[in-house]
């Protein structure tokens, strides 16, 4: 349910420890006062004394992506019988699409794998890491492109290009994403064109779309040019299986600073980091870059991340979600560099935090509660040096879009009305932090109560 009303009042709410009423008005915090008990005629919600915090920003998301996932077939242990009966149901010649595919988790997957499970529906199954596709037979000939294997890397676009589009759901991940409390996300899609981010900009700015979005896309986008959402630093990726020089990757941040842009540059490996500070040294590094996953930091990096002000944009999540399969696949010298937050914290680096969602969880309610534990979905735990208070992440989500690793917003008076209400004070909430504590999100669509409290 939303409240569109110009005036709302919550009151009896927990805001910075103290009980308060607070009333919004034109999507701003107009007043902050201890409980009246008065009625003040306008739309009134008790809070029974659930804290007021600010709405979360996820720094890292991509949107189209996610709203395409929950289209999609998931790869986990029944993906074939999945599949088949998705292939019975679609009727011959309809495109199939699938996500989350891992080696761990269905073994070895190719075009004829494919071909013997659904051979009348052109299918096509991404990477978990999204960098990517196995398409079977069928699908590799309406797409025009031969491999033996059906296995393309890079090649977003073209399929994007040469597929059969779907209706994508967005305002559903609007809801989704306000009923965790998010307010605000910033899409790190690397699109190169910018008629998809035209596309984005005219899904995100209707007035019912609860949540404020920035975009990035490549460094070459006409960032200047008003289209009613605000542009982030560019998005810069080093790819693992095809590395760039340190030439191509100098041109691009290059490229990004004649626009004037910061850069984000997508680094996953140990060597994907050596390349982007050798390109960062020779550039100079400008307030708003930042390195996007850093999965794998060295400790003797550390000091260059810091002395070059360079922020981190992490995903606590991975280490729940993905633990397993790093503690099997990553280089026993790499294991205790692997998704580092607390000692990039204690050396003075600047850290945000974010879902990556559909490539993790969209719920950054999981991400903190994981940031605490660092263990895998088995129980193992990954990096236990690295765990940060559930209060610490949980501010890393709360911080501005243009500065990740900046300080949480506070709810103030005069303050834009971007808040999340919970069903306990702040305290208790975080014990065991869930996002089933959200019963409602001011965002810029106004009010709305969560549909299902009891979820
Ligand atoms: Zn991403």
């Amino acid at each position: 349910m939303t409240i569109v009303s110009d005036t709302v009042v919550v009151r009896n709410a927990e805001v910075s420890g103290e009980r308060m009423d607070v009333r919004i008005h034109d999507g701003t915090i107009v007043a902050i006062e201890p409980p009246t008990g008065r009625r003040t005629g306008a739309d009134e919600i008790d809070a029974a004394g659930g804290a007021l915090i600010c709405g979360l920003h996820d720094h890292h998301i991509h949107l189209m992506a996610l709203a395409a996932a929950r289209n999609s077939l998931v790869v986990d242990p029944t993906f074939e019988a999945d599949l088949r009966t998705a292939a019975a149901m679609s009727g011959t010649g309809t495109w199939i699409r699938a996500v989350g595919y891992h080696e761990s988790v269905t073994g070895h997957l190719d075009r004829h794998w494919l071909d013997a499970v659904a051979p009348e529906n052109p299918v096509r199954v991404q990477h978990r890491s999204g960098a990517m596709w196995v398409l079977n037979s069928l699908a590799l000939a309406a797409v025009g492109v031969e491999s033996t294997t059906g296995q393309l890397f890079g090649m977003d676009e073209l399929l994007r290009s040469r597929i059969p589009g779907t209706v994508l759901d967005l305002d559903g991940i609007g809801r989704e994403l306000a009923g965790y409390g998010v307010t605000g996300v910033t899409d790190l899609t690397p699109t190169t064109s910018m008629s998809d981010v035209e596309r984005l900009a005219d899904l995100v700015t209707g007035a019912g779309f609860p949540v404020d979005v920035m975009v990035t896309g490549a460094p070459h986008l006409p960032s200047h040019v008003d289209i009613g959402i605000a542009f982030g630093p560019a998005k810069i990726v080093v790819r693992d299986d095809e590395l760039p020089t340190i030439d191509d990757l100098v041109a691009s941040f290059l490229v990004a600073r004649r626009h004037g842009r910061s850069v984000a540059v997508h680094c996953v490996t140990r060597i994907g980091l050596v390349l982007a500070l050798a390109a960062w040294r020779e550039v100079g590094a400008k307030t708003g870059d930042r390195i996007e996953h850093a999965a794998v930091v060295p400790s003797e990096m550390l000091a260059e991340l810091r002395t070059m002000g360079l922020t981190v944009v992490t995903q606590p999540s991975f280490v729940c979600e993905r633990g397993d399969t790093y503690l099997a696949e990553v280089d026993a010298q790499d294991l205790d560099g692997l998704w580092r937050c607390g000692s990039l914290l204690n050396a003075g680096i600047s850290v945000g935090a974010s879902t990556d969602a559909p490539y993790g969880s969209a719920d950054p309610w999981h991400s903190i509660a994981t940031a605490a534990k660092r263990l895998t979905s088995s129980g193992v735990p990954i990096g236990p040096d690295e765990r940060i208070s559930p209060e610490r992440a949980l501010m890393m989500f709360q911080s501005d879009a243009t500065d990740p690793g900046g300080p949480a917003r506070s709810v103030a008076l005069g303050r834009v009305a971007r808040l999340c209400l919970l069903d306990s004070p702040l305290s208790e909430v975080l014990r065991a932090p869930s996002s089933r504590h959200v019963v409602g999100t001011v965002g810029r669509a106004g009010f709305s109560l969560r549909a299902e409290p009891e979820r």
